[in-house]
């Protein structure tokens, strides 16, 4: 997580929450299983995606709650640096939502700007700027979790009829990132969130307001 910025507040653990340790073991096996024939080009969090979750499962923040704070069956909480997840009601669920909700922690693990940008989005919600930046980053962070998820799917049960940009055309249908997509779109700006790094802002106090600036990926990262 990024030093800087106030981080936007953590909720407090759910009191019936449980270490979701099976559904972790689950995700930690099938990537056993794969990792070894992962294309080239595919899967590039998948590695950091599974330490994350280790580390995260040491200290019991991979946790399985009746309901999660975001409304989604599924949430990662940079703040409280915990992954949330309603009891699967089919079998496999738990594991794609745990398996997508680590891609998120290792984004923002690789990008710890982004909490920045979001905390200071949330608390700004005219500054049309920060809005956009936001926006773009959860449009990018949101492709890549279906997509790497896809791709890992894929990897454990092959669809034949799948063409070689199927994960991309799964990804980018996704309601979460439509949702972010149209929301750029609405105020002008269109943004394909295909690309290896997401677009990288820093926040600048300018007095009480937030401003950002986009910099170099490679300082920041
Ligand atoms: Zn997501």
């Amino acid at each position: 997580m990024g030093a800087h910025g106030p981080p936007r507040q953590a909720s407090p653990p759910p009191a019936n929450a449980e270490p979701a340790h099976a559904d972790v073991q689950d995700v930690v096996q099938r990537w056993d299983s794969v990792r070894d024939r992962v294309p080239p080009g595919q899967l590039p969090d998948g590695a950091g995606a599974i330490r994350e979750l280790h580390r995260m499962d040491r200290d019991n923040r991979v946790l399985n709650v009746e309901r999660t704070p975001s409304g989604a069956r599924a949430n990662f909480e940079p703040e409280s640096d915990r992954i949330q997840i309603q009891p699967p009601r089919r079998a496999g669920a738990g594991t794609e939502a745990v398996f997508h909700e680590a891609i998120h922690a290792e984004q923002h693990r690789r990008y710890p700007n982004w909490a920045e940008v979001r905390s200071a989005a949330a608390a700004q919600h005219d500054n049309l700027e920060l809005q956009i930046a936001a926006g773009k980053w959860m449009a990018w962070a949101e492709y890549w979790a279906y997509r790497q998820s896809y791709e890992f799917h894929q990897l454990q049960s092959p669809d034949p009829t799948a063409g070689p940009n199927a994960a991309h055309e799964y990804a980018i249908a996704q309601q979460g990132v439509r949702h972010h997509l149209a929301g750029l779109a609405s105020v002008g700006v269109q943004y394909d969130p295909n690309t290896p790094s997401p677009p990288i802002y820093r926040v600048r106090r300018n007095g009480r307001r937030s401003e950002v600036e986009s910099g170099e990926s490679d300082l920041l990262t």
